[in-house]
């Protein structure tokens, strides 16, 4: 931005906001339109029709041509299919949106994944506006946010149950506010604020690599010998190049009202962030998939790929996506604040409770929801938390918790009984600088942060868990609450019952360890540490009852979801092989061939001039021909594991792509590697780690 002051009048300019709302639409309608965005109610379709039209008045003052129903179907990324403003009238045309357009889309989506659910004879499925996130305009497109069903009503994508989802913790939330008092509370909401972390690397030498190219992420590459994770990198000085990104990006994003704030270097080489205030979870999420989006649409302008993948270099972090998350009412109160009255505390209290009880209950489900084959090689690698769910809650708090599971003084400042409902929380530090960044859902002060999430992944998934985990938690204390006589003892009874019930889900020490792995099979808390072991617990019968019972899913759609997170885990694995064999058959062993040839020869030539071979032209010569001869049977196995008919049962062909072909291209890997690092640099047939990880500047 040349001029920084002119900030404010770009944010949201791209964005048919409250704003434009109000200044386009007349009185009746704004009203009405209003009500359907805050109240759910229904939208009329004379409404829709004006609002349409202002729409569509608002995109070509903007520059748009054309518009289309933007929905998040399976893939997880976003889809569209552009349709142009035109309407032929006799000769010419005229600019239209109806509100039939506006309000509904037909989609031909017969190739998009739905686990089973859609047969390709009714291929047909239908896009309805989510007249809640804004529509915006981008490349010259009047985008409406949309969910996307099949006719038989069968949700398709990852918005609608996410719009359920938070639906149903308002309904619970509101029963349990109404029994504090707050009566007139219009409704509550999930917040999000989803940290997103990323990698910059020089397109040209993206461009050399297949494997960046077609997967993402390096199959191949040794560790340079200084290490991977410099100190200085780390919160450093941001290299003018990158600035130029983020400025650019930052420019980009303020358009679309999102807001970001917060950019800074990773601990790795080239790995960068950048955070958005929060906003309400289905907005959140937009704004995630639009925030990625741009990401590597931006850098493509600056001769950079960004890297949204959960590990592109090995031995080095990886990224991952921070899903702070908390509850609020639709006016703002954060009811995971502690507050700072008896009865503040004691209502945060229970939905803490709640969030604890959510979290241990259904701690597969949060797994779950956070499993890709990508983030198998992060979690539980040196940067990111292991496959565990546990919750932090940092040293205070836990403390206080105790007291009042054991009915003791809490020894703060000075003794004092916990009486919930009477007395004042004691203080504990909202934001400990200290905190513990190694748990996988750690409270931070007044909002949780889930941290398990791979940087690729779209948000919903995690979200629809925590929401529909955390509206059941709430339902069960709201029933008992609500058949209470003493409110009081009642609710006091609850946080004691929750905490004892589900502190073993607690956990304030380092999650990196390898004793909090055994100390966690003791506590019985689940460790599924790949794809294919964690999946087909999605289909057990209380993660099915919780889903049916608050209406996020059949239970054929959560069939449908393990049967295409489990077939998209063998496709990843399986596309990976095929790249890591082509890599190796015609770009390594060929270019370790003309080494070879080099050394070779030059041997000969001293050998005819009469001089004596060095032990080191040997030791070399030898080293490259057998680890080649090694690697090429290694490949050739690889080409057999990945080759084999499947069964068609994916959970065991999942098992078979995780045990025999994911350990033969470890191994095949440990070749190349090897080979790598005694290749002349120049033969080499791609750039490697080192011009990777230090080329941006
Ligand atoms: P960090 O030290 O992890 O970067 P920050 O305090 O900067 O933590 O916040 C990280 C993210 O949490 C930001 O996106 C911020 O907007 C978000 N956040 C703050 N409050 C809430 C809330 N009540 N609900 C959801 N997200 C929140
Ligand atoms: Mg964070």
């Amino acid at each position: 931005m040349e001029n920084p002051s002119r900030i404010p009048e770009l944010f949201g300019s791209l964005v048919f906001n409250d704003r434009v709302m109000k200044a386009k639409l007349p009185k009746d309608v704004y009203k009405s339109l209003k009500k359907t965005i805050e109240e759910d109610a229904p939208l009329e379709i004379d409404v829709a029709n004006v609002v349409a039209n202002a729409m569509k008045e608002w995109a070509l003052e903007n520059g748009a041509t054309h518009y289309t129903h933007w929905f998040q179907p399976m893939t997880g990324i976003t889809a569209e299919k552009h349709d142009s403003f035109i309407e032929p009238q006799g000769d010419s045309v005229v600019m239209e949106l109806s509100g039939k357009s506006l309000v509904k889309g037909e989609t031909d989506a017969s190739s998009f994944p739905s686990g089973g659910l859609r047969a390709t004879f009714e291929a047909r499925g239908y896009t309805a506006w989510d007249p809640t996130s804004y529509a915006f305009i981008k490349e010259k497109t009047l985008c409406i946010p949309t969910v996307f069903c099949s006719y038989g009503g069968q949700v398709l994508d990852k918005k609608a149950p996410l719009l359920r989802s938070m639906e149903a913790v308002s309904t619970q939330a509101m029963r349990v506010l109404r029994l504090f008092g707050h009566t007139n509370v219009a409704g509550v909401r999930t917040t999000v604020g989803a940290e997103q972390e990323y990698f910059l690397v020089d397109k040209e030498m993206y461009d050399a690599r297949d494997d960046l190219r077609l997967c993402g992420r390096t199959l191949f590459g040794a560790k340079p010998p200084k290490g991977l994770n410099p100190a200085d990198h780390y919160f450093g000085a941001i290299k003018p190049r990158v600035k130029a990104y983020m400025e650019d990006l930052n420019d980009e994003l303020w358009k679309l009202g999102i807001t970001s704030k917060t950019e800074h270097n990773e601990a790795a080489p080239s790995q960068h962030e950048l955070a958005p205030i929060f906003a309400t979870t289905n907005i959140a999420n937009d704004h995630n998939q639009l925030i990625m989006e741009l990401m590597k649409k931006v850098a493509t302008k600056h001769g950079l790929v960004c890297l949204l993948h959960e590990k592109p270099f090995e031995g080095t972090n990886g990224s991952g996506k921070h899903n702070n998350f908390s509850i609020s009412t639709k006016k703002g109160k954060n009811l995971l604040s502690p507050g700072d009255s008896p009865a503040d505390n004691a209502q945060f209290l229970i939905f803490l409770s709640a969030v604890i009880k959510a979290v241990d209950e259904y701690s597969d489900l949060l797994r779950i929801s956070v499993a890709t084959a990508a983030n198998d090689h992060r979690l539980g690698a040196a940067e990111a938390p292991p496959a565990i769910v546990s919750i932090f809650l940092g040293s205070e708090l836990t403390e206080i918790l105790d007291c009042i599971e054991a009915e003791k003084p809490y020894e703060g400042k000075e003794a004092q009984v916990m009486k919930i409902g009477a007395s004042v929380l004691p203080d504990f530090p909202m934001d400990n600088t200290d905190r513990n960044r190694t748990s996988p859902f750690a409270f931070t002060g007044n909002k949780f942060e889930f941290r398990m999430l791979g940087s690729a992944l779209n948000i919903s998934e995690p979200n629809v868990v925590l929401n529909t985990a955390v509206a059941e938690a709430l339902k069960q204390i709201a029933d008992i609450l609500e058949a209470a006589d003493d409110f009081d003892t009642a609710v006091h009874d609850i946080v004691k019952r929750v905490y004892s019930n589900h502190k073993k889900v607690i956990f304030n020490g380092d999650g990196y360890s390898d004793e909090w792995q055994a100390e966690a099979a003791r506590r019985g808390l689940p460790n599924f540490k790949t794809v294919p072991e964690a999946i087909p617990h999605l289909k057990d019968e209380k993660n099915i009852r919780l889903f049916t019972s608050h209406k996020i899913y059949t239970e054929e759609e959560v069939v449908s979801r393990a049967e295409i997170m489990l077939d998209n885990y063998c496709k990843t694995v399986s596309h990976e092989a095929y790249i890591m064999s082509d890599m190796v058959k015609r770009q390594i062993l060929p270019a370790v061939q003309n080494y070879i040839a080099e050394l070779s020869n030059n041997m000969l030539n001293k050998k005819a001039l009469g001089i004596t071979a060095l032990s080191y032209e040997e030791d070399i010569l030898r080293q490259l021909s057998e680890n080649s001869d090694k690697l090429y049977k290694a490949v050739l196995d690889l080409d057999k594991a990945a080759n084999k008919k499947l069964t068609g049962n994916r959970e065991k062909d999942a098992f078979h792509y995780r045990d025999k072909v994911c350990s033969l291209m470890k191994k095949v890997r440990e070749y190349a590697d090897l080979l790598e690092t005694i290749t002349a640099d120049e033969y080499w047939p791609f750039p490697t780690y080192k011009d990777l990880l230090y080329g941006v500047n």
